[in-house]
């Protein structure tokens, strides 16, 4: 039997939100930097991961670090310092799309590790 998709329509209620996204929440680094843009521009910031991917092979990313669980670019006030020049991860992520991902109840390990965000998204 297929799984139920539940839509939410409108992008993360980010306006409600506590920043919940740039906070430590299951990983080890708080930004995964995609492109080779971004690698150079964040190079005094990041540090080597080295991930394992499904066939074993290990390949080393480059990533930032949480410092005392938070991004090194969140402000005491919850809001991203560097917004306009933020990652593209940062620009990508939408935890609506995590939410019920897969069928009604069933999300991502990023809801399931954050009930306030869940919460939010299930009084949307
Ligand atoms: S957890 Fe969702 S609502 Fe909160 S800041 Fe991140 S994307 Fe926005
Ligand atoms: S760079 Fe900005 S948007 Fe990205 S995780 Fe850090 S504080 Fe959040």
């Amino acid at each position: 039997m297929p799984h139920i998709r539940l839509a939410i329509v409108g992008p993360s209620p980010c306006n409600r939100c506590y920043a919940a996204c740039c906070k430590q929440n299951g990983h080890d680094w708080s930004v995964l930097l995609q492109t080779d843009d971004e690698r150079r521009r964040f190079r005094p910031w990041a540090i080597d991961l080295a991930v394992t991917g499904d066939d074993g092979a290990v390949v080393v990313e480059k990533v930032l670090p949480y410092r005392d669980g938070r991004c090194i670019f969140l402000g005491d006030d919850d809001l991203c310092q560097i917004y306009e020049d933020r990652p593209l991860s940062c620009r990508k992520f939408e935890c609506t799309g995590h939410f019920n991902r897969h069928g009604v109840g069933k999300h991502t390990r990023f809801i399931d590790l954050n009930p306030r965000v869940r919460e939010m998204l299930e009084s949307a």
